[in-house]
């Protein structure tokens, strides 16, 4: 058993690899090596440099690898970024994937698919927890594209019988217990290590974007997820496509939210050191609350996050931050 894993040197898609070979699968990571440090695969695993829209180089692995799954961690995640350069996020997230599913179809290939969505599909909330079936309506390029990637492997599965599961990320965060795999993003834009970075005085206070949200303490609520809960909930979604499970998309998060302030008290305790941060005015994109309905991740994965304490999830992200120069 053979599994691609684009994006392999990514925050999740390492995450993944590591986790998938650790359990005896062959892994393949594949990965255009966009931030400057690149996380490391483990021993036996192929680390390929290169693109997933790039049809010449993904024939050639197809033809000598016969993948039977493919694991697409590979795209772009700043909401914000997305709004600016849509044309990078739609090349990406989708014309390169579908260009990616094409070459191997054209191989003769047809995998089993877990695709790395995201909770940005839905925009602003009328429900909360947001189950699978609340209404898409994103809100930047971001979402619009991974949505548009999600739709575009319903038709597939339809025409061509290839079926997939679509993991909608919520926040993801921590780290996991492989050597030297991280989080690391440039620029970084997420809460946790910013936080954590403010708090040891390697960056300026951080912005807490709005303060008047119409929540508790009037900042953001989100849905923190562990990244190994996450490696773990990619390889359950393999194993129910490999019983024959029909594609589904699927919710990841614990269910429960945690507010900016909440997070920022809990790096506190874990660093030992307030962090410095002053009010700003809201982010664009942004909703005010983001908390996963996890019924579906149960009944049809058997999978439930279990690294749910934020504060074991902040020492495991301050582990990752130690890892950076
Ligand atoms: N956030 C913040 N300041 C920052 C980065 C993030 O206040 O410097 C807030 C952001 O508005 C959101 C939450 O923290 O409410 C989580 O943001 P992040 O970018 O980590 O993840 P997202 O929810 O965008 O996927």
């Amino acid at each position: 058993m053979t599994t691609l894993v684009t994006g392999a040197s990514g925050y999740v898609g390492a995450h993944v690899a590591w986790h998938l070979q650790a359990l005896g699968e062959r892994v393949v990571g594949l990965d255009a090596w966009l931030n400057r440090t690149q996380n490391p695969l483990p021993e036996g695993a192929l680390a390929v440099h290169g693109d997933v829209g790039d049809a010449e180089l993904v024939a050639q692995l197809a033809a000598r690898h016969r993948f039977d799954q493919v694991v697409h961690c590979a795209g772009l995640i700043q909401v914000g970024e997305s709004v600016r350069h849509p044309d990078r996020y739609w090349d990406t997230n989708l014309v390169a994937a579908k260009r990616l599913l094409d070459t191997l179809r054209a191989a003769g290939l047809s995998p089993r698919v877990v695709f790395s969505s995201t909770a940005a599909v839905y925009g602003e909330p009328s429900r909360l927890p947001l189950d699978e079936d609340h209404p898409r309506l994103p809100q930047s390029p971001y979402g619009a594209s991974k949505l548009a990637f999600e739709a575009l492997l319903a038709d597939y599965d339809q025409a061509y019988g290839l079926r997939s599961v679509s993991l909608r990320y919520f926040n993801a965060c921590g780290k996991g217990p492989y050597p030297g795999v991280c989080e690391r993003h440039e620029p970084e834009t997420h809460l946790v290590p910013l936080a954590i970075d403010a708090a040891l005085g390697r960056r300026g206070p951080l912005a807490v974007f709005g303060a008047d949200w119409p929540t508790p303490d009037g900042t953001c609520v989100r849905d923190y997820v562990h990244v190994t809960d996450l490696a773990e909930v990619h390889h359950r979604a393999l194993a129910y496509l490999r019983d024959g499970g029909p594609s589904a998309r699927i919710n990841v998060g614990t269910g429960h939210g945690h507010s900016v302030r909440e997070v920022l008290a809990a790096v506190g305790r874990v660093t030992g050191r307030s962090v410095p941060h002053h009010d700003a005015p809201r982010r664009e994109g942004d909703v005010a609350v983001l908390v996963a309905g996890v019924t579906r991740a149960r009944s049809a994965l058997g999978w439930e996050a279990r690294r749910t304490d934020l504060d074991a999830i902040v020492r495991d992200a301050l582990e990752g931050r130690a890892l950076l120069p």
